[in-house]
């Protein structure tokens, strides 16, 4: 696995993580089992960032993440969301302890705030992350779903602790960072983790030249995580109940893409 910093932290994350959206969502019996499966196979292959969020399956995605990393806490980057609606201070307390609680650990490694609220100041919401920092409950700060300027409106408030990420939509099929966010990211150090980076699993079959197919004996999946991960300051968090994919997007950064061959998909995704 390759390693990035967290912002300019000096800690790294792997390149990879793994997305928990729709996680804890069980449709039949053997769902658990099976996304349990996925995600310790996850884990054993170096994808050592778990995405979850309070909002996700209304916390049952928190819980089988705690479930998962029982016994291997120290080994695994937890990162967790506050749902804008609990972005009041005294919101903020509760519903880290909530999550913290649903994990089963007594630290969240990120906690992010999963989508701006402009009706609550985010001197306020950033006021209480301090706090949560400051008693140990939340080791690093991040934002997702943040512009430019919200970013830097985050960054201001926050006080002590530096801002370390923005979680953003990012794939060869949304591409919309491009346009400013990623170059503002990468010069203030903070590290955009790509979400949904395979389209939601809904990229177009012909998204990769064949030939690029052909010549890095890779799958479309694997090239497109290789693709959104080839920028500086960028990590990715695919999902995948199935541990077929896990696997499949666990080998995706064995040998990376070169400059023309980025620069070719990147054309022929435009
Ligand atoms: P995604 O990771 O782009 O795609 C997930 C889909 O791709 C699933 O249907 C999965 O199938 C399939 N898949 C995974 N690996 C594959 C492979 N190797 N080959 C073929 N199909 C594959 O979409 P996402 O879940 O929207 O995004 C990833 C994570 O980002 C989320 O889980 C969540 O943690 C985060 N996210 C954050 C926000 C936010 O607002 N901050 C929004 C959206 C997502 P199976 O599951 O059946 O294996």
């Amino acid at each position: 696995m390759e390693y990035r910093e967290l912002g300019h932290t000096g800690e790294k994350i792997p390149v990879l993580g793994m997305g928990t959206w729709k996680i804890g969502n069980f449709r039949s019996p053997s769902d658990r089992a099976e996304q349990y499966e996925s995600l310790t196979r996850g884990l054993e292959l170096g994808m050592t960032h778990i995405d979850t969020a309070e909002f996700y399956s209304h916390g049952v995605s928190e819980e089988l993440v705690g479930e998962v990393i029982k016994g291997k806490r120290d080994s695994v980057f937890i990162a967790t969301k506050v749902w804008p609606t609990n972005l009041h201070h005294d919101d903020v307390l509760a519903a880290c302890e909530r999550s913290l609680k649903r994990l089963g650990t007594s630290t969240i490694d990120l906690y992010q705030i999963h989508w701006p609220n402009p009706q609550i100041p985010i001197r306020e919401t950033m006021g209480a992350m301090q706090e949560l920092v400051d008693t140990g409950r939340v080791r690093h700060v991040g934002v997702s779903n943040f512009s430019i300027e919200e970013t830097k409106a985050a960054q201001e408030a926050l006080g002590k602790s530096e801002l370390v990420s923005n979680q953003v939509e990012y794939s060869l099929s949304n591409r919309t960072i491009e346009s400013g966010l990623v170059q503002f990211c990468q010069k203030e150090r903070i590290t955009v983790i790509a979400y949904s980076p395979l389209g939601r699993g809904e990229l177009p079959v012909d998204i990769i030249p064949q030939a690029i197919i052909s010549k890095y004996g890779m799958t479309p999946s694997q090239l497109a995580l290789n693709w959104v991960t080839f920028r500086d300051g960028v990590v990715a968090i695919p999902k995948a109940a199935k541990k077929k994919h896990t696997e499949e997007n666990a080998a995706s950064l064995s040998r990376r893409l070169s400059q023309q061959d980025y620069e070719l998909i990147s054309k022929q995704a435009h």
